[in-house]
């Protein structure tokens, strides 16, 4: 197939951001924007000076919700190259949620290759400090001027580029997490699995009670029993106990994370022991009272690893390995990172240079 992107290209430049670039705050230069029309498909795939977008008042995902998104980075290896990991998986998962949510599908090689062109323009905005990275941004929406409920018929594709800073400046601090038992995320048969806002709109409400009693984030349990562990925040969740790793299994209300399936084969290739399944709130209790629950950590693209120090459940608080990173998180960050930044070989083939 031939791609052709036309490129508009902007002068001058934005100066570059100093000092904390913290997540999600600075914008490069361009953008990419790619049209779909019912009976065109997908078409006129440009990059252009970022900007604000004109939008109908009446767009049905202002109304509705119609959305899907993605999330994934591209480094710079120390010799100079730009990496980035597994963005093959981010274009079938985007097809994944697309299906899901009715939008029309996008080639993913198309879409692999929109990816590539947009870091490609913007590639002195891929920040050099160590741990820092561009964070992508793809995402499509429903543009149609319209208030009846139904599909779309016209989309807008974008990618938007976002120089981010380090996770961890100050080193892998363990989070605070709190049991959610009110409010759930997700069931099955709902939109768990897609990557949608509608998702994180629904939320955003545990997440801002969590704060307010002092956590980090919330742990997500199932929406029908309230018993089964989901996920963490926004990020998949593990647990080590007694020796051996156990992590939800995907049953169509978890995330199918990208960071989650690159952890558990590295674990698997290192020996350990790695179990898909369910797993209860009470299992983990119990397991934290016998002394066997070893450790606890979240996987995703932000923050790679981050490792759970406590957990509070009503009155019920448990610490996690001191407080502090075990060994088997830390060895699965420095591996996956290690692989990220170029800085270990990748006998997978994960990483796609740009
Ligand atoms: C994106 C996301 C994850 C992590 O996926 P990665 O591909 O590892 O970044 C986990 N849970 C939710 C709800 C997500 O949206």
């Amino acid at each position: 197939m031939k791609i052709e992107v036309h490129k508009q290209i902007s002068a001058p430049k934005k100066p570059k951001p100093e000092g904390e670039l913290g997540f999600g705050r600075y914008f490069t230069d361009h953008m990419l924007v790619m049209n779909y029309t019912e009976g065109k498909g997908w078409h006129d795939a440009r990059i252009v000076p970022y900007g604000p977008i004109s939008l109908d008042p009446s767009a049905m995902v202002l109304h509705y919700g119609q959305e899907v998104f993605e999330g994934l980075k591209a480094y710079r290896s120390a010799d100079g190259r730009i990496l980035l990991f597994r963005p093959e998986e981010n274009a079938r998962r985007m097809n994944v949620s697309n299906r899901r949510m009715c939008i029309p599908e996008i080639d993913e090689e198309l879409w692999v290759h929109c990816v590539k062109e947009a870091v490609s323009v913007d590639r002195d905005w891929v920040p050099y400090e160590e741990g820092t990275s561009l964070y992508i941004r793809p995402f499509v929406f429903a543009t149609d001027p319209f208030l009846g409920v139904r599909a779309s018929h016209t989309y807008l594709f974008m990618i938007i580029l976002s120089p981010v800073g380090s996770y961890y400046p100050e080193g892998i601090k363990p989070v605070k997490i709190y049991i959610e038992s009110e409010y759930v995320r997700a069931v099955k048969g709902g939109t768990g699995f897609a990557k949608c806002g509608g998702n994180y709109a629904a939320s955003i409400r545990s997440q801002m009670n969590a704060y307010a009693k002092g956590y980090t984030q919330v742990l997500w349990l199932d929406g029908v029993e309230r018993k089964y562990v989901e996920e963490v925040g926004t990020m998949n969740v593990f647990f080590k106990i007694g020796g051996e790793i156990v992590t939800p299994a995907l049953e169509g209300s978890i995330l199918p994370g990208i960071t989650r399936d690159s952890a558990i084969r590295l674990l698997r290739d290192k020996g350990y022991t790695v179990t898909e399944r369910r797993i209860s709130v009470d299992e983990v209790l119990d397991a934290a009272e016998k002394g066997a629950l070893e450790e606890m950590f979240g996987t995703g693209t932000a923050a790679v690893i981050s490792p759970v120090g406590e957990l509070q459940i009503g009155d019920r608080h448990i610490l996690i390995n001191n407080g502090e990173i075990g060994p088997t998180a830390r060895w699965i960050y420095d591996t996956l990172t290690g692989i990220q930044w170029g800085k270990l070989p990748d006998p997978y083939g994960w990483t796609v240079e740009v």
